[in-house]
């Protein structure tokens, strides 16, 4: 059975939080267990506000001493202890790990603020190189004795201190981090659920064993059936008695997850990460529309440059783009890359102009990936407009993205006949808002109506059926489309209107 996971995340912020995303915080659920990753300012109140008990934590992990890390963890400590599960005890420590100086830091907040904790802790220390032992302190009242954990190769191995339900399968988790490069000492931890049972083959195994039914009987086996479960349990080979062998099921390598605290290189994680299910990366900036020219100054502005711009600020304070999160993604063939750690700058999903372009989505259209694997090929179908002879048809069309989308445009195609002076004889579409600054086939195009990595599908499907409506007869894709409707709109119609009926099957 697949132990359910799931990863919460209670703020996506960075320095400054806003109205929509609170400080740093995300809380990993395997088997019902949590360990929570960052405690910014408020994490309780996210706690709260979501559906994860706050009894089941049991290890909070800090990536970096940054405020926006790990302010909430004194007040979520003493939150915690009040929230206690029935299946928990006074002796049920709650494992802290991070950087140097957590454990006295948090001594210093809990002493210094009178505070009990109904739970004990204890914090466990990744050492970095050179770092000398703690000076000897007062402990806190329930503070327990934690590890300094050593580097060795770039890499800390983690103690894990287990729950004792299911303590034995639980033990072959593995958490293991390394620095990554950020304006002061961070980490990068790498979670390795243990291998998994594979699946029994019943096909294979059931008439081994029906054929070994009457030796097995005579063996004293009541119901040789069981051996199925046996092969299950034990993993290992059983030799019936008419000598064939019966192979326990394959194991298949566990789960892993990245997740990175801030940094502007964490490429030094790359080692011990592979393949991972899921890599959490910041992304604190980002070229959007923020980044553009007035529109005074618009003519001949230059993405790559305004991106490198984007990049260079981000990288002077330690920070990451979007495009550095999945570079490193890349290259360690991640399956999936969630990106966090947002400036306030993105105001996040009140931002009115998100909200106007999901209410004027046109009706009548649709557009997805093809299939979940590959984001890079969407289908759409657009309903043709009222009022114009695409009427009543349902056009279906192809969207294939560039591997350096945004910054280049997808290119749309209709796969259904399709007769328009902007549309080519092979469907291939053929407006402004596809073309990339710089290779514009059309001189007269301002830069405005080209693509820049701050439009959107929407905005295209969008430009496409404006285009139904209204064809621009200057930039001939069709010479054919292009004369006819200029010349003779009735004959025009009535092509367009064939092509309708076609794509409803008529
Ligand atoms: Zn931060
Ligand atoms: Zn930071």
């Amino acid at each position: 059975m697949v132990v359910p996971i799931d990863i919460t995340f209670l703020g996506t912020g960075s320095a400054q939080p806003s109205a929509t995303r609170n400080h740093q915080s995300m809380a990993f659920r395997a088997d019902g267990d949590i360990w929570l990753f960052d405690a910014g300012e408020a994490t309780q109140h996210q706690l709260q506000k979501s559906k994860l008990k706050m009894g089941r934590i049991s290890k909070i992990f800090i990536t970096h001493m940054h405020g926006d890390h790990c302010f909430g963890l004194p007040p979520l400590l003493c939150t915690l202890s009040e929230n206690m599960n029935s299946h928990r005890t006074n002796n049920d420590i709650i494992d802290i790990y991070g950087p140097r100086p957590l454990r006295h830091w948090l001594r210093v907040a809990l002493q210094s603020t009178y505070s009990r904790l109904g739970r004990h802790y204890r914090v466990h220390e990744l050492m970095m190189e050179g770092e000398e032992e703690e000076q000897e302190e007062k402990f806190h009242p329930d503070e327990e004795i934690g590890m300094n954990i050593p580097m060795n190769n770039n890499v800390f191995d983690l103690p894990l201190y287990m729950d004792t339900v299911k303590k034995e399968e639980k033990e072959k988790w593995i958490v293991r981090a390394a620095p990554i490069q950020h304006s002061i000492p961070s980490f990068g931890y790498v979670i390795q659920e243990p291998y998994q049972l594979g699946k029994l083959d019943h096909t294979i195994i059931i008439p081994k064993i029906k054929k070994n039914t009457k030796a097995l009987l005579e063996k004293g086996y009541k119901n040789p059936m069981v051996l199925l479960g046996e092969l299950q349990r034990t993993q290992k080979q059983i030799i019936l008695p008419d000598g064939e062998i019966l192979e326990p099921p394959i194991q298949r390598p566990g789960r892993q997850i990245v997740i990175l605290g801030d940094t502007c290189d964490a490429s030094s994680i790359l080692p011990i990460s592979n393949h991972p299910h899921v890599l959490i990366h910041e992304a604190t900036n980002a070229l959007t529309q923020l980044d553009l020219p007035s529109e005074e100054k618009e003519e001949g502005w230059d993405e790559k440059e305004l991106l490198k711009q984007v990049e260079e600020r981000a990288i002077s304070h330690g920070h990451s783009t979007p495009q550095m999160a999945a570079h490193l993604a890349k290259k360690m063939n991640a399956k999936k890359l969630i990106l966090t750690h947002f400036s306030a700058r993105y105001k996040g999903d009140d931002d009115k102009n998100n909200e106007k372009l999901t209410l004027n989505a046109p009706e009548g259209i649709t557009a997805g990936p093809i299939d979940e694997n590959n984001f890079f090929e969407w289908e759409a179908l657009i309903a043709g407009p009222e009022g114009t002879p695409f009427e009543g048809g349902l056009f279906p069309a192809t969207l294939t993205f560039p591997k350096d989308y945004p910054l280049s445009p997808p290119t749309m195609k209709f796969t259904c006949d399709f007769f328009h002076p902007n549309v080519y004889a092979n469907g291939t579409v053929c407006i402004s808002i596809l073309h990339a600054p710089g290779d514009d086939p059309n001189m007269y195009e301002s830069s405005s109506e080209r693509w820049s990595p701050v439009q959107s599908v929407e905005k295209i499907l969008l430009s496409v059926v404006s285009m139904l409506a209204e064809p621009n007869d200057e930039s001939g894709a069709n010479v054919d489309a292009c004369k006819i409707w200029r010349t003779d709109r009735e004959r025009y119609n009535e092509i367009v209107r064939q092509n309708a009926m076609k794509t409803l099957g008529l």
